[in-house]
């Protein structure tokens, strides 16, 4: 095992080391506040500290949650529309200036490569200026008034579209800063209030946007941080009576805790979880371009994606030829600190994580998949796990069924082009988050795309998700969308007004 150095001897940004060093608050109605707890949180990368932040519990957040009501009853509830676009936009501006310190929270805290954190930082500002432009096209409707009023007088229906109030707002850590703000700049455009929940792992990136929110001129009370255990600050928030609304990205297991806690008060809910995708490769598929696009559906962040298409289905008529592709990008890929510009995967997030993904890939190969790549661990500091890959697999193995969340990839052999079929196949499973068609026919890969249960679905490429493009789960991968319109759209209630004339 290789000596543990801090960064593996990489630098960071003066701003960084600085940010690090600072006393880690709450916030809470504009101020940054004591917490009643303390946590440290690791790069992953080596296993050493980052630095400490204070955490909350249900006192805490009872406090922003009364916070977020004070400023939606007042001053952002009575800010008009153009300036909360200008604040928006204001916000937009000082993250572009402070790119550098929220991509390398990002990589540090979560072990991302700079490619992907680079990637997300300027999306999520493009996010944040997308939905300021929203909120001038904030729309209702005219209908025609009820036929009791309208048989008797004039008379005038319309919609009003009103944000829907505070709103509790619970990330994962595996995209830390992009998770939060697609909550959070849809919900600021509709003129919600927020109380946000970091990851208890990944809390740093959203502290940092927390001074940056502050020093956009929000009015105090708009946008409140409470860090903390989910079993602590987050129940307390999901079954808070004064929250209007729960947003929640994370695993199917505590949505499902979620909208139990939300039933005292009737809050809405909307929750994005996980998935298993489907990828389904055709015996016409461009091998060129389907080698390294199904490599990337699986390891993409290493694996800690929940739109991963991690279950292969290839036709047998190419099955070797592609395993062969694969297995060559799996070894060829460069594994380390994410702040290497060199590489493409980084560590799992956290020891017990990097044990239950090792404990998949011991199952797998007890279950009798074939390994044709990776399959174990480095030997340096961190849990860094080589991309790993099996054929051979079969419905019935975990490797197959469950959610990893890690770089492992499962390979079925098909001997059918029958689409029914296929789809059959896909469809296989509780999610439907994410999934992808490689196919030269553009006939057979809508069919196909038009066959398979899932919120959002590629061809010839995967994961495309953007900034405009709706994005959530069928089945147990959720409710509701995130991104684009709808995005919106979920922090917006419908209000109708009929008026005798
Ligand atoms: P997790 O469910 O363990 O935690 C997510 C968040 O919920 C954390 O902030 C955690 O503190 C909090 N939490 C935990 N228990 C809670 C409780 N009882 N009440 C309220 N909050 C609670 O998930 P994770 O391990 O952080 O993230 C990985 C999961 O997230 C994977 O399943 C992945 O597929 C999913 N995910 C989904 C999407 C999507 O868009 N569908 C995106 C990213 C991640």
């Amino acid at each position: 095992m290789t000596q543990v150095t801090r960064f593996d001897g990489h630098a960071i940004a003066p701003e960084t080391e600085a940010f690090l060093g600072q006393t880690h608050k709450l916030l809470i109605g504009g101020e940054w506040v004591e917490g009643s707890g303390e946590m440290e949180t690791l790069d992953p990368a080596t296993g050493l500290a980052l630095t400490s932040f204070q955490t909350g519990g249900k006192a805490e957040v009872d406090k922003a949650v009364a916070a977020a009501r004070k400023a939606f009853d007042g001053s952002w509830g009575r800010m008009t529309v153009a300036a909360r676009t200008a604040i928006l936009h204001k916000l937009a501006r000082i993250m572009e200036e402070t790119a550098t310190l929220l991509t390398e929270l990002d990589i540090l805290d979560n072990g991302m490569p700079r490619f992907i954190a680079g990637l997300t930082t300027s999306n999520v500002v493009e996010m944040i200026d997308y939905y300021a432009g929203a909120i001038m096209r904030i729309e209702g409707t005219t209908i025609a008034p009820p036929r009791h009023i309208a048989d008797e007088t004039e008379a005038l229906t319309y919609t009003l579209r009103e944000p829907v109030g505070v709103a509790g707002q619970i990330v994962p850590w595996n995209v830390p800063l992009s998770t939060a703000i697609l909550k959070m700049a849809p919900a600021l455009a509709a003129g919600c209030t927020i109380v946000v929940k970091p990851s208890e792992m990944t809390p740093l990136s959203v502290l940092a946007l927390g001074q940056m929110i502050c020093d956009a001129g929000f009015p105090e009370g708009v946008v409140n941080i409470v860090n903390g255990l989910g079993q602590d600050a987050g129940a307390a928030l999901s079954e808070h009576p004064g929250v209007d609304k729960i947003s929640f990205t994370g695993s199917t297991a505590t949505g499902k805790r979620i909208i139990a806690a939300s039933m005292g008060n009737l809050k809405r809910v909307s929750l994005e979880l996980g998935g298993k995708s489907p990828v389904m490769v055709m015996p016409d598929a461009d091998l060129e371009l389907a080698i390294p696009g199904v490599s990337m559906a699986t390891f993409f962040l290493q694996g800690q994606n929940c739109m991963a298409g991690t279950r292969i289905f290839v036709h047998e008529s190419i099955h070797d030829q592609l395993v062969e592709g694969l297995a060559g990008f799996a070894n060829s890929m460069t594994l380390g600190h994410g702040l290497d510009m060199g590489s493409m995967q980084g560590p799992m997030i956290s020891d017990a994580h990097s044990a239950k993904v090792m404990g998949y890939i011991e199952g797998a190969k007890a279950a009798g998949a074939t390994l044709v790549a990776g399959g174990e661990k480095l030997h340096r500091p961190g849990n860094f796990i080589r991309p790993t890959i099996f054929t051979d697999c079969t419905p019935d193995m975990a490797v197959t069924r469950e959610e990893i969340f890690g770089p492992v990839m499962a390979i079925q052999k098909v001997a059918t082009t029958d689409l029914d079929e296929l789809a059959a196949l896909a469809n296989n499973t509780p999610y439907g988050l994410s999934g992808s068609v490689w196919t030269k026919d553009l006939s057979t890969a809508h069919r196909l795309v038009k066959r398979i249960r899932s919120g959002h679905v590629s061809i010839n490429c995967h994961g495309a998700v953007g900034t405009n493009i709706p994005f959530g789960g069928y089945g147990e991968s959720g409710w509701g969308r995130e991104f684009g319109n709808e995005g919106l759209d979920a922090y917006l209630e419908t209000k109708a007004v009929t008026a005798r004339l």
